[in-house]
């Protein structure tokens, strides 16, 4: 270790993961709150060479703040984090030289051609005379040679999403940043898109760390995911590891409008076989090993205690599931609550 570095800086321990964080925590300022605000709260997160990893979690997660440490345009308050193995405190240079980062906002000027943007990218990156070049090969790669020459006010939105990918690619980094790709998009460019990045990993051995607040995003897209929650990591593996840990099927119930959810959710917790009876609102979900055959047992009992359901499904456990069993709320309700508290 070099002799010049400040010896107060807590030292990342070595790894070959391409990214690793330990103990992450951040705090902003807020005017009127004494504390701030803890939008990391001891995040950890371990993303192998060449994957496809997802930051899952609802606005406010804290997933922005991850990315904006990790790409070195912000500093945690503690804790420790490398990329490509380059400690991202001690030589945020070196970090900038090997990573891509496309934010959440788009970077591209709009009042510049798709073509012009690249171009410009790859002159500020050095490539030099070779700019042109390696813009037209991103535009090609992107489907955007039809219109390299347009202003990008004028593209679609996924036009100027896959632009903004193409920006970032631009010097060939080995670890690429992914801030919401695809927030806005419609499902065929979402689909475009979720192709391309897989793409990146696979073919040209790309590191892609990207956050979603969407949970068939990260489902279908990252072969690891990891679950933030109020800034920590509340889960990490496969979607299907993730899912595989729930045993059995997730029986849903919507009460019928005459129904007290108390006396629906004591008569489910007292039946032999069910487990994990949640409630919020009309909405029930409960597990069982095995959903089908115990319907019927559950539509007799809450018809006998005078809480009748009005429908029932049983399905496989969704990431929505782990996502509740983790957090005690369901993931739809967690982003309302969210937007409820930034309208105040
Ligand atoms: P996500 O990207 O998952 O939506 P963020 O990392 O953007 O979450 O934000 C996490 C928390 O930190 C939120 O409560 C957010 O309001 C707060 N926050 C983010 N940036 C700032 C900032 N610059 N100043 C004050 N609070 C912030
Ligand atoms: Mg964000």
């Amino acid at each position: 270790m070099p002799s010049s570095q400040p010896s107060s800086l807590p030292s990342a321990p070595p790894t070959s993961a391409a990214i690793e964080a330990r103990g992450l925590v951040k705090t902003y300022a807020v005017r009127g709150q004494k504390d701030g605000v803890r939008a990391l709260d001891g995040l950890d997160i371990t993303v192998p060479r060449g994957a496809v990893f997802g930051l899952l979690g609802p606005n406010g997660a804290g997933k922005s703040t991850t990315i904006k440490i990790l790409t070195t345009l912000a500093r945690p308050d503690e804790g420790t984090a490398t990329v490509d193995g380059v400690d991202v405190l001690r030589h945020p240079d070196r970090v900038r030289r090997t990573i891509g980062v496309v934010a959440q906002r788009s970077g591209a000027d709009p009042g510049a051609t798709g073509g012009e943007n690249l171009i410009l990218q790859g002159r500020l990156y050095g490539l030099g005379a070779d700019a042109p070049a390696r813009a037209n090969e991103l535009l090609a790669r992107f489907g955007l040679t039809d219109v390299a020459g347009r202003l990008v006010k004028t593209y679609s939105g996924g036009m100027q999403r896959r632009l903004d990918v193409a920006l970032g690619l631009v010097h060939r980094p080995e670890v690429l940043f992914l801030d919401e790709p695809t927030t806005g998009l419609d499902p065929e460019s979402r689909a475009a898109m979720w192709e391309e990045i897989a793409r990146l990993a696979a073919e040209d051995g790309v590191t892609v760390l990207l956050t979603t607040h969407y949970l068939e995003e990260a489902d279908r897209l990252a072969g690891r995911i990891a679950i933030v929650d109020h800034g920590r990591v509340v889960a990490e593996g496969s979607p299907d590891e993730l899912k595989g840990a729930l045993r059995g099927d997730v029986v849903h119930l919507e009460l019928a409008s005459e129904t007290d959810p108390a006396v629906a959710r004591s008569t489910l917790e007292d039946l032999p076989g069910l487990r994990d009876v949640l409630v919020a609102g009309d909405a029930v979900s409960a597990r069982s090993d095995d959903g089908a055959s115990a319907v019927p047992g559950i539509l007799a009992a809450l018809q006998t205690s005078g809480a009748p359901a009005a429908s029932v499904t049983v399905a496989r456990p969704s990431l929505d599931d782990v996502y509740l069993r983790l957090t005690g709320r369901r993931y739809s309700g967690a982003e309302e609550l969210v937007a409820e508290g930034a309208n105040h």
